[in-house]
């Protein structure tokens, strides 16, 4: 996101280049895997509602494809920059890899707010994004995905765009399409499902029970509503959420001592996973301010928002009594918290371990286009718990053999991986 004091891609180089220490990687490795293979910028003109032309700047990164195609979303944001588009494809290669499935990392954006756009408009954006780029996209080449305020309605269009240009059926062109329309069932459940397989096995290991723990989450989007979901059925309490409030252009979080109720919140929040204030307030909430949720006595934090909320200048604020911290955002944990994370002896999930769960289904959703047979949602759900949770093990039977911390025995794992498909492949 556009803010000059964080640059989140030199915040992904940095973290590459102490995996890149750790492994001891050459300098061509380093060099190849520091930045993205390919990016592309280009403009989207738009007719607008009213009959004036808008014209959008949109992007695409392709960081690496040495394990598969690129694989990534496409985010929309009004404070969108290339650096962030930058940083998560290079996020989402170490997340294939570390998920082991056979795909690279690429992103995409348009900056642009759709909260104020109609529906034609937003259609628009998704068939001007295609045409800018169909050359370079492909079901073998690069898959892109719904991220940040896309949702499978523009996946749908951006198919159909892809499909007419190239005159033949590729439904493999891209993920996170609606069920009956090239969709997997569980796809929209899956990233805060895996977020919560990784949290049961974390659980395990520390030997604590979920029923006797809280947790408090940021966001109420598509990772958090359905980690909330899953978090309750395994019989853990929530007891704080946040969510940005687009009127008040602020963030609020909303605590329920007694635990709050996923049912209730969900009919009082508005697509874009925004929260009512008042409506939330007639229901027996606390509404705090934005970063309320990271001070609450709780043994699980769930960032599951934005990149960059738990930074030096706040990470103090996490109570002690937090054991675990799940990271179903990326990259909401800046470098320099993580020391502090490091101290207070926080078992950290980190990001592209915890939110993996979207692309293995996304991989899952490929897999069945291409065989034009779908699954069950329980055989999907049952696949995702097999994956989710040998990734879980493998970097937490890593960190404990070479006393690493989970976040950098996840990196070692994975950028191990792609410098050893460069090598394979001859490119260095
Ligand atoms: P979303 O747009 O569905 O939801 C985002 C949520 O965050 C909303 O509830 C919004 O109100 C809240 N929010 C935004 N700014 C906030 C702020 N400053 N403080 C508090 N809350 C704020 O997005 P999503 O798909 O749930 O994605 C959330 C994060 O997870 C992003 O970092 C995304 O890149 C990552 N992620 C998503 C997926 C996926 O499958 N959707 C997969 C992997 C990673």
């Amino acid at each position: 996101m556009n803010d000059n004091t964080y640059n989140p891609f030199e915040t992904a180089q940095k973290q590459f280049d102490h995996a890149a220490d750790l492994l001891n990687l050459d300098q061509a490795v380093r060099e190849l895997l520091r930045n993205p293979m390919r990016e592309y910028h280009f403009l989207i003109p738009v007719k607008m509602d009213d009959g004036n032309v808008k014209v959008f700047k949109g992007f695409r990164v392709q960081h690496n494809d040495a394990r598969g195609p690129a694989k990534g979303g496409i985010r929309f944001h009004p404070m969108e920059t290339i650096d962030t588009v930058k940083a998560l494809s290079m996020w989402m290669t170490w997340k294939t890899s570390v998920a082991d499935i056979p795909l690279g990392g690429g992103k995409g954006g348009v900056i642009c707010d759709p909260h104020h756009l109609s529906k034609a408009e937003q259609e628009q954006i998704c068939r001007g994004w295609v045409r800018q780029i169909v050359k370079n996209l492909g079901p073998n080449i690069d898959v892109p995905a719904p991220d940040v305020m896309t949702n499978p309605q523009h996946m749908l269009w951006m198919l159909d765009e892809y499909e007419t240009i190239r005159g033949e059926k590729l439904p493999g062109f891209i993920t996170g399409k609606p069920v009956g329309m090239g969709g997997s069932k569980g796809r929209t459940e899956a990233t805060g499902y895996g977020v919560i397989i990784t949290l049961r096995e974390a659980l395990k290991e520390l030997d604590i029970k979920p029923e006797n723990t809280t947790a408090s989450v940021q966001g109420f989007g598509n990772v958090a509503k359905y980690a909330i979901e899953r978090y309750q059925k395994m019989g853990g309490k929530v007891i704080c959420v946040s969510s940005w409030d687009e009127a008040d252009k602020a963030s609020y979080s909303f605590r329920k001592k007694t635990g709050i109720d996923f049912k209730e919140l969900i009919a009082i929040t508005d697509s874009f996973g925004g929260i009512d204030k008042n409506k939330a307030r007639d229901l027996g909430y606390e509404v705090l301010s934005g970063n309320a949720w990271m001070e609450q006595e709780v043994d699980i934090l769930i960032p599951a928002a934005l990149e960059n909320q738990i930074r030096a200048d706040n990470v103090k604020n996490i109570n002690k009594s937090v054991r675990i911290l799940a990271e179903g955002a990326n990259g909401p944990t800046a470098r320099d918290a993580d020391s502090i994370i490091n101290q207070n002896k926080i078992h950290v999930i980190p990001d592209f371990l915890a939110n993996a769960g979207g692309v293995v289904c996304s991989y899952f959703e490929q897999v069945q286009c291409n065989m034009n047979y779908f699954w069950e949602k329980e055989e999907v759900l049952e696949k995702l718990d097999k994956k989710m949770t040998s990734a879980y093990l493998s970097v937490s039977d890593f960190a404990r053999s070479n006393k690493m911390k989970m976040r950098d025995a996840a990196y070692v794992i994975a950028v191990n991986r792609v410098a050893q498909a460069c090598r394979d492949r001859g490119w260095v």
